[in-house]
């Protein structure tokens, strides 16, 4: 009997994703969130969920360590992920991609800096705009980068803009809408559609259903 690993990452995504995996007949038999385990079980005898980082998802996943898994479009576009299909927009853990600066800071003369963890979607960002900026790779609070003067934007998703707001920060250019997507590995999908194409439907009545 064939296995499915589905690769999910903690937090938003996870507790997002296990609603609609209920409605395919998938539910874990623990809390990731309470266990240091990587590996878990499920109720359906073929399916498994490893737990990673959001941002190794679209590897594991396009390499074929996971059939499919379920990452933000944020992630995904700078990952680059062409080798994944990306067959349904799950419209869960929904935020933008902005640029943000500092309140009423002063024009910049000269080349931007950028702070942000999206180096090459903001690379493609300012590229597309023509503008040349200098792209800084920061790995966490992105929003700290214009108060020390690290940086005069920000790239970074926003959701309710409270962070943005708290740390005096204002949104100035909206780059893309995000959500999550699932993705499948392009050779399973063919090998494994006995398992997939069931979970792909389940997956898009649940989201319709989710919708109303
Ligand atoms: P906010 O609701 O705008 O204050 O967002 C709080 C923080 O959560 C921000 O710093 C974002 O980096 C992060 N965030 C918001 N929405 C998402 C999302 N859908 N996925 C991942 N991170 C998010």
């Amino acid at each position: 009997m064939s296995q499915l690993i589905i690769a999910l990452s903690k937090g938003r995504i996870l507790k997002d994703t296990l609603p609609l995996l209920k409605v395919a007949g998938i539910e874990l038999l623990e809390d990731p969130e309470k266990s240091r385990k990587l590996i878990f079980p499920t109720t359906h005898p073929q399916v498994q969920i490893v737990i990673i980082r959001a941002t190794d998802v679209p590897t594991y996943v396009e390499n074929g360590a996971a059939d499919v898994g379920v990452a933000g479009k944020d992630v995904l576009m700078e990952h680059g992920a062409s080798g994944v299909y990306e067959p349904l927009d799950l419209n869960i853990a929904k935020c933008r991609l902005m640029v943000a600066g500092k309140v009423n800071a002063p024009a910049v003369h000269g080349r931007l800096r950028i702070a942000t963890k999206f180096v090459n979607l903001a690379k493609q960002y300012y590229a597309e705009k023509g503008e040349q900026v200098e792209v800084i790779k920061l790995y966490g609070s992105m929003e700290l980068a214009p108060l020390m003067g690290l940086a005069d934007r920000i790239v970074d998703v926003v959701d309710t803009g409270k962070t943005l707001v708290e740390n005096g920060l204002e949104p100035l250019e909206l780059i893309a809408h995000i959500s999550s997507r699932l993705i499948v590995n392009k050779a399973s999908f063919k090998r494994k559609a006995d398992l997939i194409q069931p979970l792909l439907q389940q997956l898009s009545h649940a989201v319709e259903q989710s919708r109303v």
